[in-house]
């Protein structure tokens, strides 16, 4: 069928699925995120999801690196936990003794063989939630059989060449739809197709964002998306609404930061700064 339902999303649309924080509440319920990714010269990605996810309402913040990122994001990142991988550059095995309520996996990971076979044993024993992102989407395009793994409503966030590297080439905007939704469908995944106009694709229905600017045409503004998602996901949102709202709260706070930084100098920093300002303006 050619009918599909599609919703623009914008501030009223988002509204509603807001969970208000009370006076007593404590850290514990607001879930424990876990980022496993980076690679020797990617470690940023890592804190800027990280951040992201703790700027999101994250409860705690555990980041799972190979050994070299250590010291430089305990120093850059306090808030964090860190637990490194045995291997210095890259991730070769995914060890951890915390029950995270949702990881965020693949940011700035490469997809070295060792790496992707950590990934495979991760997902056969995994019981959180998950977001899959950049080269983690491409562990799964490389290696389709990781799909079948992958627990139910599980978030991806791949921009167009990740999206062309799960589904395939398309030939217009219309059969670019219908094969996410089909890919959707199979593997009981919700998509987050980014770009100008971020598309979140959940059982069947589209859902188009109508927030965010060029500004976010920059360097790791993506890997804050996945941590802005990661860190709704702890707190307990449903992962469709996880998705939509992240999206729709990342085009936001770079829709606030622009009118300080400009297109040209909002750093996907600011994006995480200006978070707040975000969720403020919903009210
Ligand atoms: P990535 O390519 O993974 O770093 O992700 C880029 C992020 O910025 C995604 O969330 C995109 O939707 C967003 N983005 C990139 N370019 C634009 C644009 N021209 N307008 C609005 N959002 C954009
Ligand atoms: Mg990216």
């Amino acid at each position: 069928t050619t009918e599909t339902e599609a919703q623009l999303i914008g501030k009223h649309e988002v509204l509603p699925n807001y969970i208000p924080r009370d006076k007593f509440s404590h850290k514990g319920q607001f879930g424990h995120a876990l980022i496993i990714g980076g690679s020797y010269g990617k470690i940023g990605a890592v804190t800027l999801a990280g951040r992201a996810a703790l700027s999101a309402g994250a409860g705690l913040i555990t980041t799972y690196i190979p050994k070299c990122g250590y010291v430089p994001i305990q120093s850059s990142f306090p808030e964090a936990m860190v637990i490194t991988d045995t291997d210095n550059d890259k991730i070769t095995s995914i060890n951890f003794d915390i029950e995270p309520t949702v990881i965020g996996f693949g940011v700035g990971a490469g997809t070295d063989a060792k790496t992707i076979s950590a990934f495979e044993a991760f997902l056969k024993t995994n019981k959180s939630r998950l977001v899959i992102d950049a080269d983690g989407l491409n562990m799964l395009a490389k290696k389709k059989t990781l799909l079948k793994l992958l627990p139910e409503l599980t978030v991806l966030t791949p921009h167009p060449k990740e999206l062309e590297r799960l589904v395939g080439a398309w030939t217009d905007d219309f059969d670019k739809l219908a094969k996410v939704k089909a890919f959707a469908k199979k593997h009981k995944v919700i998509v987050v197709i980014k770009g100008a106009n971020t598309i979140t694709v959940f059982n069947d229905k589209l859902f188009v964002n109508t927030t965010g600017n060029p500004g976010l045409a920059t360097a790791g503004s993506g890997d804050v998306l996945t941590g802005i998602i990661t860190g709704l996901l702890a707190q307990g949102y449903h992962p469709s609404v996880a998705a939509i709202f992240g999206v729709y709260l990342h085009g936001k706070s770079a829709d606030i930061a622009v009118e300080d930084f400009g297109y040209q100098s909002l750093i996907a920093g600011h994006v995480i700064d200006y978070l707040g300002e975000a969720f403020i303006d919903l009210f």
